[in-house]
Formats: structure tokens, sequence, C-alpha cells
């Protein structure tokens, strides 16, 4: 069997590496373009602490966290250690006034979901030693279980333990070929057969499914991510900052760098700049949270374009009407942290395989 993935970020990359572990011959097609969210994602996996109140994305999101157990394993199994990941725990900082209900919130979440550890209400004198240039002056939850990982890397790896094992992989841009069933993807003038097609274009998504008369609402939405450097301070295991009060966030990795999230600008379509709103909007909350950044070094901004779906929740799902074509997108803020188990679940589907999920919350075509 073969099974052509069309898009290698985070989720199609691990579509690939978990087809290719079952022995199916894969070709996985990637256009890079500008923009891909999996370049610029933050990398991030917290989903105890999340706002969001809808079962249906909650179950999946801790599904995702959790698989990276797996992945992980499967990696260093493949002798791809270099990810960027670390459990570093999380920070969601409180105010008096809410403090209790969060507390309690992401406890009982917690208590369901071992993988988060002991969460505790920390005052902020420890918050400050665990995160020093915290202004914050109030309580924080402590969520230990929570990591943090470099999305590049990890793309990457699975890339390369794919190819390893006998996956092509193909530069270009993919159109799918179909009459009645998927046939394969022409590639410029190639045309690649395959019994199936895992179609994993993210925001790009509408243009590869609709000359199939296929519609899924997924539509761009941008984010700017400012890097900085705090040279010759040791910040490898500094936890994710969850402010409460917004939706921007602080992490940090192992060379000195830490890193100020997003914007989440709607409407602008695939516009792969950094403006001066967005860079202000970032900075401006980076440094209320933590003004002890103030004196890093910038390093970059980077533009990703998060592919959202109608309602949050993720679009997975064989189509129905056109055999062989499988849908996995919409994964919208939180696709580093969902997207390898969506990756492989889309390539359980796409082989013939029990998903090992009840998929009807997820309808890709609703
Ligand atoms: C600023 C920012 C911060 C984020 N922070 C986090 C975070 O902390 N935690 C978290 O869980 N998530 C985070 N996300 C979200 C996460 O990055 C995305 O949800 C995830 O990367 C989506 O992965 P994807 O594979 O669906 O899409 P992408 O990574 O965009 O990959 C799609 C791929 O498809 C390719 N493609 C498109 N069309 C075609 C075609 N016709 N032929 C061939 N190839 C094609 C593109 O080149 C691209 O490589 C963040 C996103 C942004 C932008």
């Amino acid at each position: 069997m073969r099974v052509v993935v069309v898009g290698s970020g985070i989720v199609g990359a691990a579509a690939g590496y978990e087809l290719v572990r079952a022995g199916v011959d894969v070709v996985v097609v990637d256009s890079a373009v500008a923009g891909r969210a999996t370049s610029a994602g933050a990398g991030i996996v917290c989903p105890w602490s999340s706002g969001v109140e809808d079962p249906d994305w909650y179950r999946i999101a801790v599904a995702g966290a959790e698989h990276y157990r797996e992945l992980l394993s499967a990696l260093a199994s493949d002798g791809e250690t270099e990810l960027g990941h670390r459990r570093v725990g999380a920070l969601r900082l409180v105010t008096e006034a809410e403090s209790e209900e969060v507390l309690r919130r992401v406890t009982e979440r917690a208590e369901a979901s071992p993988m988060a550890g002991e969460v505790e209400l920390i005052g902020a004198r420890r918050a400050r030693e665990l995160f020093p240039p915290l202004g914050h002056d109030g309580a924080a939850v402590h969520i230990p279980g929570a990591a943090r990982l470099d999305g590049r890397l990890v793309r990457d790896a699975m890339l390369r333990a794919s190819v390893r094992r006998g996956a092509r992989v193909v530069e270009g841009t993919a159109s799918i070929v179909a009459d009645g069933g998927v046939r394969g993807v022409r590639v410029g003038d190639e045309l690649v057969g395959a019994d199936a097609v895992v179609a994993a274009a993210g925001a790009w998504s509408s243009e590869l499914l609709e000359p199939l008369g296929v519609r899924v609402r997924v539509v761009p939405q941008r984010g700017q991510i400012v890097h900085l450097r705090l040279p010759g301070v040791d910040t490898a295991s500094w936890p994710v900052v969850l402010p409460g009060s917004s939706r921007h966030y602080l992490l940090a990795f192992d060379d000195s760098r830490v890193v100020a999230g997003a914007t989440r600008e709607d409407g602008v379509g695939f516009d792969h700049r950094v403006t001066a709103a967005g860079m202000a909007e970032v900075l401006g909350e980076a440094l209320s949270v933590a003004p002890g950044l103030a004196g890093a070094t910038y390093v970059e901004t980077r533009v990703g374009f998060r592919p959202m779906g109608p309602d949050g929740r993720p679009l997975l799902g064989a189509v129905p009407g056109v055999d062989g074509l499988v849908v996995v997108n919409g994964l919208g803020p939180s696709g580093l942290m969902i997207g390898p188990y969506a990756g492989a679940v889309a390539a359980r589907l796409a082989r013939g395989a029990d998903p090992g999920i009840d998929l009807a919350p997820y309808d890709p075509l609703r």
C-alpha cells in the first residue's frame, strides 16, 4: 500500500512517521511556503490550564499531550533526541480573586491526567525563583508536567527518521488526483500514485481540497512571535509562563533564549510580514509580565499562520464520497501539542486501521 501525505508540518510529518513504522510505502510532499505554522509555533504542551471549555477539544488535547511519551520514545529508538523538549512545568499567574477557582479547575483536570504532576499554588517569590524576570507579585498555579518543545526540531526529526525507514520526501506543491476515489497527487510533472492521501496542508487546505469539491472551513490566523536572548543566563529549565490576564505567554529554551508570544490576527490572509503593531503588542505584553526582560537581546520575530477551524476542534476524518482521502487540520493554536497524535490517528485511518478514538466530534466537513 502507498500513502501520500500532503504537507510536512508537525501533523503531516507525524502521519508519515506513523505510516512508515506500520510498513506502509510513504511519500511526503511539501511546498515549503513562507509562514508554515510549525516553523513559528512556540511549543507549549499544557492542556490542563486551558480556558477552552469544549470537552471534545479537551479530550483530544490531553491525548495529544500524553502521546508525546510514545513519540519521544519512538524517536529515541530511531536515534532522534534533539527535540528541544523538556518538562519545565508551567506557571499560570493568578489574581487573588481567581486563584481558588483556577487551582480547583487545574487540579481536577490533573487528577484525571497524572502526566500533569502535582499541581499547587505557589507564592510570588517562588514564582520569581523559577522565572526570574517576572514582575508578578501575586500567586501562581504551578503545573509541573507541562512541557515545551521546538516544533521545527520535532518535525525534522520525524521526517529524518521516516526517510531512514524508507519514506520519500518530495518538495513541491501537490494537487490531488481523484476520480471517485483518490488516485494520487501531481507535483509538477510527476504523478505519484497512491491508495490513500492524507491532506495535512495546514492553513492552505482550501487550495488543496476545493478543486475536488471538498470544502473544509479552515482559515489562516497570523501569529507573530518574538525571540529574545539573555546572554550568559541559563534559561534551560525556566517554566512556561501563562499570565491568564491575556492569551500571551513566555517560555524559554536551552540557549539563553526566551520566547514571547504571540499575536492572534484574523482576517489578514497570508500576509507574511512582521508589523509595527504586532511587535508593540508582543513586546508590550511580555515586558508588562516580565519587566526583567527589558535588557534582553532582540533575536528575531517569526510569523506563522495557524490553521483555524470553525469551532476550535480539530478537523479529522475520512472524506465521504472521495475514497482514500483523509483530512487532518484545524489545530489552530494547539497543533504542536495535538499534531503528532492527530497525525497518527489520520495515518491509522489512511491505512484502514482502527483510529482508536471516536471521530464524530471532529467531522472534517462540519
Ligand atoms: C506564533 C504561533 C505560536 C504557536 N504556539 C503554539 C504552542 O505553543 N503550542 C501548540 O500546541 N501550538 C502552537 N501553535 C500552533 C501550531 O504551530 C500549529 O497548530 C501547527 O504547527 C499546525 O501544523 P500543521 O502541520 O497543520 O500546519 P503547518 O505547520 O502550517 O504545515 C502545513 C504544511 O503544508 C504544506 N503545504 C500546504 N499546501 C501544500 C500543497 N498543496 N502541497 C504541498 N505542501 C503543502 C506547507 O508548506 C506546510 O509545510 C502556534 C502557532 C503560531 C503561529
